[in-house]
């Protein structure tokens, strides 16, 4: 039913808890051979003008003009593009692409938030996910296609498929909602630098202001393409994003940290969620092969952590399984322990069909945030966005990847076997 398989999409095995080998990749053409531009830093776009037939001068000064254009305009056909020759959009058109995930649906919540159920040109569907708020707009973003981890609270580790997004994947996201928010800048882009024009690109008055890495998918586990993305969003003359407005939360994929503060630079966000190693065993699983202490030790090693950009703790708030005072003094304990500038967000549990776990009552969530807070650490209560479109933290999943109970029953019990 689907067009073939793109060879750079590299399928991770289930079950099993292997760590995924990364995979180097170069650009692989579509079906029709022509090579889609999103995704790829400009020096490479340079390299591909070069290699069509450019000589090195004119495909680096196309690279930049072609750059801008993307992820500065927003623009998907290269006729739109008026500062380049007549003749030569043509000839791009016949080689390149500018291509955006395919969008299969997009819902509104009664809260406004809004969810697109997107589809790869290879026929795998993923979540993305807007949050407007009185004074920001966030999109949640997702950097695989379901994930391998399986936290027991979470409806995309209950997905069958996992596969890694690209580059162009995880930026198309981005790009597609500032496409349906209307967000691209206006006008000819002749004269860019100097033209009145060019003074309204700031990220003043825009929808989408934030973006956090808490879609589907561990975003650590396919790290080069997430860096890739995130670097294009960040970059000046790409969709210049600062980093400061970026988070990425992983569940504590504990080798790949320093390399995340090193090499992005990004707001880190970790999915502690228990105190205990029985518990944090039982609802997130990485935990058997990196426990707390590894995990807490890395978090001091953040770079880039400091009073002024703190990580923050998410806590998914689980009734009678992690939200006792004990637990609450025990999290204080190992925050001041290690010494980490941190704030703990406190996630009422979404549910979803068949969850395993209930949320805590709101007196408990109330009693556990005030434990944190007394200590002298933040401890906001997350408001659930979007539950009624199954929106919300956890939620995500899409329907052609269920499993059944029976087959996560055993799914669990093979990922215990196999982690001892
Ligand atoms: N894989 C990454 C990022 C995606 S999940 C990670 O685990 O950190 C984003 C956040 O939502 C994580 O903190 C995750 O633990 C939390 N979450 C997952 N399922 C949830 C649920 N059903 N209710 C509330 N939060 C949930
Ligand atoms: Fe994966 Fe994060 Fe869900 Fe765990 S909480 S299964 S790491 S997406």
């Amino acid at each position: 039913m689907f067009p073939a398989p793109m060879s750079d999409t590299n399928l991770m095995p289930i079950p099993g808890h292997v760590d995924p080998v990364p995979v180097p990749r170069d650009v692989t053409p579509r079906a029709d051979g022509r090579v889609d531009l999103i995704g790829l830093p400009r020096p490479r776009i340079a390299e591909l003008f070069a290699e069509a037939g450019l000589d090195a001068k004119a495909a680096r000064l196309r690279a930049k003009q072609v750059f801008h254009w993307l992820y500065h305009r927003g623009v998907t056909d290269f006729e739109a593009m008026t500062d380049i020759a007549k003749t030569m959009r043509p000839w791009l058109a016949e080689r390149f692409v500018i291509g955006r995930p395919d969008v299969v649906e997009a819902q509104v919540s009664t809260d406004g938030t809004r969810k697109w159920l997107l589809r790869t040109a290879d026929g795998h569907d993923f979540e993305m996910v807007f949050i407007p708020d009185a004074d920001r707009g966030t999109l949640c973003v997702s950097s695989q296609v379901g994930c391998t981890l399986n936290c027991r609270f979470c409806h995309t580790g209950t997905m069958r498929l996992v596969r890694n997004l690209t580059a162009g994947e995880v930026v198309g996201q981005v790009m597609l909602a500032r496409d349906s928010l209307g967000e691209w800048p206006k006008g000819s882009m002749a004269g860019l630098d100097t033209d009145e024009d060019s003074g309204s690109y700031t990220s003043d008055g825009r929808l989408l202001t934030n973006i956090v890495m808490m879609g589907m998918g561990e975003p650590l586990y396919n790290f080069d393409n997430v860096r890739d993305a995130l670097k294009l969003i960040m970059d000046g003359d790409g969709l210049a994003l600062s980093k400061r407005r970026i988070t990425l939360s992983t569940s504590g994929v504990v080798p790949m940290m320093e390399r995340c503060g090193e090499e992005i630079g990004v707001n880190l966000a970790v999915s502690l969620h228990a105190v205990t190693k029985d518990v944090r065993d039982e609802i997130v699983p990485i935990n058997k092969k990196y426990g707390i202490e590894e995990l807490l030790q890395a978090c001091a090693d953040y770079p880039g952590a400091s009073n002024a950009r703190r990580i923050t703790f998410e806590y998914v708030m689980l009734k009678d399984r992690n939200d006792s005072d004990a637990d609450a003094r025990e999290l204080v304990r190992l925050i001041k322990h290690y010494k980490l500038p941190a704030k703990v967000n406190l996630i009422p549990f979404n549910p979803w069909p068949g969850a395993p776990y209930e949320c805590s009552t709101p007196e408990r969530i109330r009693r556990f945030a005030e434990i944190v807070f007394e200590a002298g650490i933040s401890a906001p209560v997350r408001t659930p966005r979007g539950r009624d479109i199954l929106a919300a933290c956890g939620q995500l999943k899409t329907a052609a990847e269920k499993r059944s109970r029976a087959e996560l029953d055993r799914l669990y019990a093979e990922k215990e076997a196999a982690l001892g």
